[in-house]
């Protein structure tokens, strides 16, 4: 795997939180499209979609992190993995490893992680002895139907497969997140949100939102009333599950 050297990994995004992203691009290929790729293409990280979709590792992030975790003025509350990147990416085992080491870096400062990813959580985490902080163990999870996984996030792991690796986490006694966001409109697929919230009625937290950036959306008529009675969904269905909402 192809290997670039930074001069810093951990900031403060301007959402508000600590993060780290200890890749540059990612394989899952998300064609929503992927925020993070438009910017990386802004910047000049990279030029192309294909460039993007074969990622490289920042090869120094462990020793970084050290240094930047020990030179922290205040603790936070938690640090995130990630924003341009995805933690447990498929097909790069060497990117799981690292991801791993830094979690238990980071634990061992007494600082938890929240963590989202579109690929499988590693049954590694449920190890409280490795992982011994407060971690927020996350899916991005916006349909059931594969063809539609395919041709939105093509690279990215089956949606049965993000599931059962967050149900066995769960199991072990984390705390778990779904993240449905972008979720889709009808003209985009045809489905129904109770059955992916049906799916993942054992986790502590759901986040959802529509998607904002693809015109595609809009031309569903009445998109915005959509997406209100969406909301509705979700809310009365964490009230009814005990699940903690943001939506
Ligand atoms: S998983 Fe996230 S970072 Fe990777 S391509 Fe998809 S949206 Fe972009």
């Amino acid at each position: 795997m192809n290997t670039i050297i930074r001069k810093s990994l951990l900031y403060k995004s301007r959402l508000g939180f600590y993060c780290i992203n200890h890749v540059q691009g990612c394989h899952h290929g998300c064609r929503y499209p992927c925020y993070a790729f438009m910017m990386a293409r802004t910047h000049g990280r990279v030029s192309y979609y294909d460039d993007w979709c074969h990622p490289r590792i920042v090869a120094n992030s462990a020793e970084l992190l050290a240094k930047e975790l020990i030179h922290l003025k205040a603790k936070p509350d938690y640090i995130h993995l990630c924003l341009t990147t995805d933690p447990f990416m498929c097909g790069y085992p060497e990117v799981t490893d690292l991801t791993l080491t830094l979690i238990a870096l980071i634990n061992c400062h007494g600082i938890g992680c929240s963590i989202l990813t579109k690929g499988k959580l590693p049954i590694d985490l449920a190890d409280h002895e490795r992982f011994p902080a407060d971690n927020l163990y996350g899916i991005s999870l916006i349909s059931l139907n594969e063809e539609f996984r395919r041709r939105w996030e093509p690279e990215a792991a089956p949606y049965s497969e993000r599931i059962s690796a967050l149900k066995s986490i769960h199991d072990y006694g984390c705390e778990t997140l779904v993240h449905i966001e972008p979720y889709p409109t009808p003209n985009l697929v045809k489905q129904n949100l109770e059955d992916i919230l049906e799916a993942v009625e054992f986790v502590d937290h759901i986040y959802f939102s529509g998607w904002n950036y693809n015109s595609q959306v809009k031309q569903f008529p009445n998109y915005q009333e959509f997406y209100s009675d969406q909301t509705i969904i979700v809310r009365r269905f964490c009230q009814q599950h005990d699940i903690q909402c943001d939506a």
